[in-house]
């Protein structure tokens, strides 16, 4: 048997592991971004045709390059940050691994112009497939220019996988604020197809966060600032009144580079406990700077996950932080300056911050507080279910039998008027059987329903979302949901990046009642929502959906249509918790059972059981 082994050609290994680092046109503007940062530009333009499918242009007058340098910075593991592995645990730059532009290089066609501040020329250069296809001296000012053309030309499957321009510039967009809201220092610029989108001029980080996140911050903003030995924070949170019904505008860097931890949020959530409502998120930009070898550096450089050492000091800390400053500048009601007095004794607010005071700190009663609620056990229901599990059948099964019964529905004509009527329904007979329809709201949260067979328990959310998921559907379907015009149409002021995701989702709004018009940049003005929209909160109702829709953002297996659906559904379907009027339920069962799938909301859960006389009485003996 002949040997079948063979090494890759370098172009394809160099493919294949671009791959890791550059997915989308997001992703090389975050990298060329950051190495403009870490050559110390003090001004940065982005420039992108096609939301970065045809250009992507990233012009620094950072520190450039001297020749060899700009022909050996697209070989791989090619770096001048560090020099060998104890290097590795204080690294403070953004990139160290010495693998962006190789793999830019690897799947797009790259010119380079860079001079160094001494040399009197300076260095052009042409890669396509990994390979220098031209090199000649240029005039040029200090600095760099790199222009990536026609990103994945040599990978046709990656191309075909990215998505719309609208979907793709948005992700620039976060990028572009992620790094230029961490350094207010520098100039920034972004310009998408010859226009302008962003134009941020050097200045302080208050006034940076006001640039990128609109006005209605200013004077709106309170100061964060705390330093110990082991860590600084320092930052702004909205005021309460700002929080939104969108998580947009929250931004937690470590060390300068933007991270997501859920684990820190909730620390920050936290601290503004009480002071918003619960489905609201305060705005934040908050900057946490440790000693690097706090940090886990071995995290992939393109995940934005972060491990730290010590992670309970970090949340107290911060929670502590933000609570503090809340307390100072007289936002929290004063029922809660006791609790901040509190918190000010806590170690991580007292300073310098020792190892001893670490391990104290970490015993103290914020951290039990914290550990005993998230490690409450879930209390195992099982056993006590056991009887009850006959009791019912799952509701796929009953589906089944439900179908089966349909043929002996009674007619419609026996229903007294006033009373339900449903049609068309495989379901029909669970409800035609009814006896008087009389419903109870039980917890305000489900509806309680007699039937020949038994009761019917109802929850009243989850039947909401199916009706309202299959109303859609058929909206979209090309029967167009009813709009109320705005007697005051009013303006909805958006981030930048919620502005191109809302843009890309106005066509099918537009079947969905929503008739939203673009209005300068970042806003929008309503001119109509669908009728059942209660006038005033239209703008609320927009910024629900849009929270809504960006938890399902990364879910790739819906379209962006069925996301949208899914979200309104959610969005506007009546709450658990909301009292229902004798009326309201009755038109709510109605309509479930005359959905195509009454029984599972659009994610699956269930929306209603049935619990059979027959076996009640078993239950009781009889
Ligand atoms: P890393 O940033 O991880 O070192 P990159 O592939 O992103 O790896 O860049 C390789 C090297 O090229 C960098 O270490 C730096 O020396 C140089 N470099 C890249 N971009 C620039 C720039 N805009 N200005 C100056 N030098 C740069
Ligand atoms: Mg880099």
């Amino acid at each position: 048997m002949p040997d079948i082994i063979q090494l890759l050609p370098d172009h394809i290994a160099n493919q294949i592991a671009a791959g890791e680092v550059i997915q989308r046109p997001a992703s090389a503007v975050k990298e060329l971004l950051e190495n403009a940062v870490d050559a110390g530009a003090t001004e940065i333009q982005l420039l992108v045709n096609d939301a970065g499918k045809a250009l992507i242009q990233v012009i620094d007058n950072g520190k450039g390059m001297s020749e060899t340098d700009a022909r050996m910075a697209f070989e791989r593991h090619a770096t001048s940050k560090i020099k060998n592995i104890d290097d590795l645990f204080h690294i403070k730059t953004m990139g160290f691994r010495g693998e962006a532009l190789a793999s830019i290089a690897a799947v797009a066609q790259v010119e380079i112009k860079t001079k160094t501040g001494d040399a009197v020329t300076g260095t052009y250069i042409e890669i396509e497939n990994s390979l220098v296809k031209k090199q000649e001296p240029i005039a040029w000012q200090q600095g760099t220019s790199i222009a990536m053309k026609n990103l994945f030309f040599n990978v046709p499957a990656r191309r075909n996988f990215l998505k719309s321009n609208a979907a793709e510039l948005r992700y620039i967009v976060d990028e572009f604020i992620r790094v230029s809201m961490a350094f207010p220092e520098i100039f920034f610029s972004l310009s998408s197809n010859g226009q302008q989108v962003f134009h941020l001029e050097k200045g302080s980080l208050k006034q940076r966060i006001v640039q990128i996140l609109g006005n209605n911050y200013n004077a709106k903003l309170v100061s964060i600032k705390e330093e110990t030995d082991y860590m600084n924070i320092y930052g702004f949170v909205g005021k309460p009144e700002t929080a939104k019904k969108t998580r947009g505008d929250q931004y937690l860097f470590v060390n300068s580079r933007f991270i997501k931890s859920a684990y820190l949020n909730h620390a920050i959530m936290n601290a503004f406990d009480q002071m918003i409502a619960k489905d609201s998120f305060p705005m934040y930009t908050l900057f946490i700077d440790l000693d690097p070898s706090q940090v886990d550096i071995n995290v992939h450089p393109t995940k934005q996950e972060i491990k730290f050492e010590d992670e309970k000091i970090v949340y107290a800390f911060v929670q502590s932080a933000v609570k503090h400053a809340l307390a100072q500048f007289s936002i929290t009601p004063a029922l809660d300056f006791e609790l901040d007095a509190s918190i000010q004794h806590l170690d991580a607010v007292t300073k310098p911050f020792t190892e001893e005071k670490k391990s104290s700190a970490a015993a103290s009663s914020l951290y039990s507080t914290f550990t005993q609620k998230n490690q409450a056990h879930f209390v195992d229901k099982k056993s006590e279910l056991k009887n009850w599990k006959d009791f019912y059948e799952p509701s796929e099964k009953k589906f089944e039998s439900l179908l089966a019964n349909t043929e002996q529905a009674p007619d419609d004509k026996d229903v007294p008027a006033g009373e339900l009527h449903i049609h068309h329904s495989p379901f029909t007979k669970i409800l035609s059987e009814a006896e008087g329809h009389h419903c109870t709201q039980l917890h305000n949260s489900y509806i309680l329903l007699q039937n020949n067979t038994g009761i019917l328990l109802i929850h009243q959310q989850n039947a909401h979302e199916r009706i309202l998921y299959e109303r859609f559907i058929k909206a979209t379907g090309g029967k167009p949901i009813a709009t109320q015009q705005s007697l005051f149409p009013s303006a909805i002021q958006l981030a930048a990046a919620d502005t191109v995701l809302l843009t890309e989702l106005l066509p099918d709004l537009h079947y969905l009642g929503y008739h939203l018009e673009p209005f300068g940049s970042n806003a929008f003005v309503i001119q109509g929502t669908p009728a059942d929209i209660l006038q005033g909160s239209e703008k609320n109702a927009i910024e629900k959906m849009l929270e809504q829709y960006k938890n399902f953002s990364n879910d790739l297996k819906y379209s962006k249509r069925e996301k949208l659906l899914r979200s309104l559904a959610w969005q506007q379907s009546v709450k658990a918790g909301t009292p229902l009027t004798a009326k309201e339920m009755l038109v709510l069962v109605e309509d479930l059972f005359t959905c195509t799938t009454p029984n599972i909301t659009p994610n699956g859960k269930p929306t209603y059981t049935e619990f059979k006389k027959t076996e009640l009485d078993r239950m009781f003996g009889r």
